[in-house]
């Protein structure tokens, strides 16, 4: 089977406990949940069976621990994790206010994840990968850019493929060269999966379907279209198939996106039709809002299977 890997952000997420809670003022906090986007898309990957790893670098404490712990557990290669003595792992304390908007302190470039380069284990990983996804908040420092893109050229200069998610977080990318970053990735991709808005960030067509005709000229493959609840609609160059999403109660949102991405680039490696791949991925992504903490929703293969069939989130 096709590997895949990811490179970036490793964290730790502790959360407000009721909605509406602010941190100007000492309250209540749930976690710490292991996170960092490629950390979710990895861990979900592997759990559904796809040979999966991932670049980063966490501290020699607790948080990075809980990472590599929870990781290994759901069957990802976690060689290329770093472990920094003397620097802590990244986190992000997270708000929910009553209108639904999630907002974040994030300490990333100054944590160990500021730390992460393409060392020998990162080598070796790339050596043994097929495809490479990039999520956009990973693009969080120059140095951070600089690892993505070379493994980019790595997978590629051996005809491997790239997916690119572009979850924008504009508290964490701050790169100098971050649009410059973002629109390369978008070049060299085969697989595109916006959500909402950021479809537009790369346009300049008003409408969904300008833009996607926009974007499919310009050499993608394929573009997934993330819509919430609603589900998810696939385009590529002979037409577009439409997914409803799956009824659930949603908690926390926050990784559906990431389980969403990583079911929907393991079947697509492994050649499943945009239909299939789009149940998998949709099914992933609502079993994600199903649980507080954002990888405590990833869920191995059958147990997928058997929510598709039954809508059982227990
Ligand atoms: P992102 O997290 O990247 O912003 P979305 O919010 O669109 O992306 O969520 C990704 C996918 O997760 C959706 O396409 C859908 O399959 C699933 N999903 C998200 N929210 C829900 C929900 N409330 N109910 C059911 N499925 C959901």
């Amino acid at each position: 089977m096709r590997k895949l890997v990811s490179a970036g952000e490793i964290l730790v997420e502790i959360m407000a406990e009721r909605i509406g809670q602010s941190f100007l003022e000492p309250g209540p906090l749930l976690g710490p949940y292991p996170s960092g986007a490629p950390a979710i898309f990895i861990g979900q990957a592997a759990a559904l069976g796809q040979p999966a790893g991932l670049i980063g670098a966490v501290g020699d404490d607790d948080f990075g621990r809980l990472n590599i712990e929870r990781l290994r557990a759901l069957g990802a290669d976690v060689s290329a994790i770093a472990v920094h003595k003397g620097h802590a792992t990244g986190t992000a304390f997270v708000t929910y206010r009553a209108d639904a908007s999630r907002h974040f302190v994030f300490n990333i470039r100054n944590s160990a994840s500021g730390l992460i380069e393409t060392d020998g284990a990162a080598t070796n990983l790339l050596a043994s990968a097929d495809h490479v996804h990039v999520m956009g908040s990973s693009l969080f420092s120059d140095r951070a850019v600089a690892v993505t893109l070379s493994a980019i050229e790595t997978v590629k200069a051996k005809g491997g493929t790239v997916s690119f998610d572009p979850n924008i977080r504009r508290e964490i990318m701050q790169a100098s060269g971050v649009r410059a970053a973002l629109d390369h990735v978008l070049a060299r991709a085969d697989i595109f999966l916006p959500s909402g808005e950021e479809l537009f960030l790369f346009s300049s067509a008003k409408d969904e379907k300008g833009a996607v005709d926009e974007l499919l000229a310009r050499g993608l493959s394929c573009i997934v279209l993330k819509k919430g609840a609603a589900g998810a609609v696939y385009h590529d160059h002979h037409g577009a198939v439409a997914s409803s999403g799956f009824a659930v109660d949603e908690v926390d949102p926050t990784g559906a996106g990431d389980c969403f991405g990583a079911a929907f680039v393991s079947f697509w490696l492994r050649g499943a039709a945009p239909a299939e791949a789009l149940r998998i991925a949709n099914a992933c992504g609502a079993l994600a809002v199903t649980r507080k903490g954002p990888m405590e929703g990833i869920f191995p293969l059958e147990a997928v299977e058997a929510f598709i069939v039954t809508g059982n989130t227990q």
